[in-house]
């Protein structure tokens, strides 16, 4: 580990280069005229009790959790709140006196984006669609059920990761993803958690022939900016959100739990980030 006096806070990861959390945080420290550095600490699997020990004892205030530890460290942690509890994952850690404090900010990141981005839409006005099954479909299922969804039709490659989650929280119908272009005429709204789409990854391949043009479309893809589902559901005319929003306001709470102070999210700063994709 090289955290250094200057360290106040940073992401842990493995491996973590291309994150851009210190773009976000060093950002918002220096608008905000907090003193100290957010730092990138590669820390591979068998290296994470040592490292969290370590952290315990070190003046930051707190740390960011990204794969592959985000369920790995909860053990070592002293305490985790409801919140990543439910989701079964941490990603933000506070360093008080001593303890480790873990939380989840993923699902306060994509409704705050849903929010901002969509300002009219209601959650609980009608079921979502949501693709995928692995630790961002978990906060997104979280955050979907805090705002009330009637229902959640879910679909993913490997059913078997899709039945957990049905088990795991309420009111989910599990349908085949051979299936997933049919169910798209109950969606309200339609979330694609996987990695589909992504750079260097497969396209989503889903046609949107059945969605509402209401239909809100949200994609937690972020490189690119624009995916294909994003470019398919605008040209419907449906309202489309992608996954720039989310990772910034995950910050934001994570900046807020760590420093007190509810940072800025400027139109510089989201030119910075996609500058730098
Ligand atoms: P994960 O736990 O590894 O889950 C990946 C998901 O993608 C699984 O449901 C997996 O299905 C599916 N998938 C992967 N390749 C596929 C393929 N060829 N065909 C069909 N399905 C496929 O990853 P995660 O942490 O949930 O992240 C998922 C995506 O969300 C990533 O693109 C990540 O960057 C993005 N994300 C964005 C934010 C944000 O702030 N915007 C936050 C978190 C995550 P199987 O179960 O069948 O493997």
């Amino acid at each position: 580990m090289h955290e250094n006096l200057e360290t106040t806070a940073a992401v842990i990861g493995y491996p973590i280069k291309h994150s851009r959390s210190p773009l976000i945080h060093n950002d918002w420290l220096a608008r905000t005229g907090s003193p100290g550095h957010y730092d990138i600490l590669e820390i591979a699997p068998d290296e994470l009790g040592d490292a969290c020990a370590q952290l315990r004892e070190s003046a930051m205030k707190g740390f960011n959790v990204t794969i592959p530890h985000k369920e790995a460290i909860i053990p070592y942690l002293d305490e985790i709140d409801e919140t990543a509890q439910k989701i079964g994952a941490v990603n933000t850690v506070s360093i008080r006196d001593g303890k480790l404090f873990g939380t989840n900010t993923d699902a306060y990141g994509f409704l705050e984006n849903l929010h901002q981005g969509v300002p009219c839409f209601k959650v609980d006005s009608g079921p979502a669609v949501v693709l995928g099954a692995g630790g961002a479909a978990r906060a997104v299922i979280y955050a979907l059920q805090q705002e009330g969804v009637p229902q959640i039709i879910l679909t993913n490659r490997t059913r078997s990761k899709a039945e957990t989650l049905a088990t795991d929280f309420k009111n989910i119908e599990v349908v085949d993803w051979e299936h997933r272009t049919g169910i798209l005429s109950k969606a309200n709204m339609l979330v694609n958690t996987t990695s589909l789409g992504m750079v260097g990854q497969p396209e989503l391949d889903l046609d949107l022939f059945a969605l509402s043009t209401r239909a809100v479309v949200y994609d937690l893809v972020y490189n690119p900016l624009q995916t294909e589902l994003l470019k398919h559901a605008a040209s419907k005319g449906c309202p489309a959100l992608g996954g720039l929003g989310m990772l910034v306001y995950q910050a934001e709470k994570a900046f807020e739990i760590w420093f007190d102070i509810k940072p800025p999210v400027t139109e510089e700063l989201m030119n910075k980030l996609k500058e730098s994709l």
